[in-house]
């Protein structure tokens, strides 16, 4: 079988499994008690958070750990629209964003504040123009993700940090498909907040974090114990907070060795199906890519049925984000790309895990050129 899903989650490494084994086994205590048990407990958040905010250039107190980046982006982009709405009610995203994301916005647009969401070009990428003409004195939020998880398609997130410099409003970067593939430096991004899940690089699930510069005017929704330093209360999940620490430093460790190969898969993958003569098209431009992620539009296809097919071929991959497969709704990051046309139902997203090889893609090309055949006949096209 072919598990080409890997924008949709990775599975956790064995050293990730390990280290977290040992800590369910070892560190079972509470780390708010303040015995023995506890305490070692609250060493390894604490040594967690040291690590992670060294691998972000960040300060460990400006690291807050989540259930994962659904959370993350709810609480940087309510919470910044609640704390500052005395100083404006605009803010700005995209259209391209995640629905942890964009639904955010939708709420708060029910709520009173007015929202631009900005277009992206065929290539899915945001143009500065647009970003300048859409600032205004009183946005008080930008929210803009570093990679997009759909199409790939990397946004220009340094040099709208660099225009919001000295401007009120703050910026959220929506980092999560850049991680392992993208240096993520938060001094040098010149962002306010930054939000990562694990488990996209071979973390756990259910574990994120939240980045919150030192400063940051931000509510806080969720009450009760003093975890975090106040931020978010709940006991804290230790063994999956140690398997994000592990994840992440092992990805950043890897990072140029890991995009190298999956440029290399990447490649491979196109060449055979250009062999096999497969018509397809790339959404998006492999240049401005990241190297894991590539969306095809394979004209006058079924892509649900070819989906269904190909799972029973045992090849995993999806159309559009895992969250909206399964209903036929046209994805809306390739709407935002082309407006209305066949490709926001016909196009298939591949993507890549560094363990893969040539044989896989070489099967999935083979299942793909004849589901394909199948499907074109279907759908009554002998072009
Ligand atoms: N943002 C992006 C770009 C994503 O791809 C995802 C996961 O699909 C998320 C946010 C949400 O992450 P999680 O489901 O771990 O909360």
């Amino acid at each position: 079988q072919v598990y080409a899903d890997y924008s949709a989650t990775t599975p956790v490494a064995p050293r990730v499994i390990e280290e977290m084994m040992t800590v369910y086994h070892t560190a079972y205590g509470n780390p708010s008690s303040i015995h023995k048990i506890g305490r070692e407990a609250r060493q390894i958040i604490d040594q967690s958070r040291r690590q992670i905010a060294g691998v972000l250039n960040a300060r460990p107190k400006e690291i807050l750990f989540t259930s994962g980046a659904t959370e993350s982006n709810n609480t940087a982009i309510k919470g910044a629209a609640y704390k500052n709405q005395h100083l404006g009610r605009h803010l700005i995203t995209t259209q391209v964003e995640h629905h942890s994301v964009l639904h955010v916005f939708e709420y708060l647009e029910k709520q009173g504040f007015e929202v631009t969401y900005l277009p992206v070009d065929r290539y899915g990428v945001v143009q500065l123009t647009d970003f300048k003409a859409a600032l205004r004195p009183d946005t008080i939020l930008v929210s803009i993700m570093f990679g997009n998880n759909e199409v790939g398609a990397i946004q220009p997130v340094d040099d709208i940090g660099e225009l919001l410099d000295g401007h009120q409003a703050l910026f959220h970067v929506d980092a999560v498909q850049t991680a392992g593939h993208l240096p993520i430096d938060v001094k040098e991004l010149k962002v306010d907040m930054l939000s990562l899940t694990a488990h996209k690089f071979y973390g756990p699930k259910g574990v994120g974090l939240l980045y919150i510069k030192q400063g940051t005017a931000i509510e806080y929704s969720q009450l009760g114990g003093s975890q975090e330093t106040k931020r978010r209360a709940g006991t804290e999940n230790v063994p999956l907070i140690k398997g994000m620490a592990v994840a992440l430093t092992e990805a950043a460790d890897q990072l140029d060795h890991h995009n190298i190969r999956l440029t290399q898969l990447k490649e491979y993958f196109l060449h055979s199906l250009q062999q096999r003569t497969v018509p397809f098209e790339m959404n998006g431009d492999k240049n401005m890519q990241l190297a894991h992620i590539m969306n095809l539009y394979f004209p006058f296809s079924d892509v649900e049925l070819m989906l269904t097919l190909l799972d029973m071929a045992g090849v995993y991959v999806s159309s559009g984000s895992a969250c909206t497969a399964g209903s036929i709704e046209p994805s809306h990051v390739l709407t935002a790309m082309f407006g209305e046309d066949p490709r926001t139902k016909q196009s298939i997203r591949f993507s890549f895990g560094h363990e893969m090889t040539e044989e896989q893609l070489d099967y999935m090309a083979d299942q793909l050129l004849k589901i394909y055949e199948m499907t074109k006949e279907r759908s009554g096209y002998n072009g």
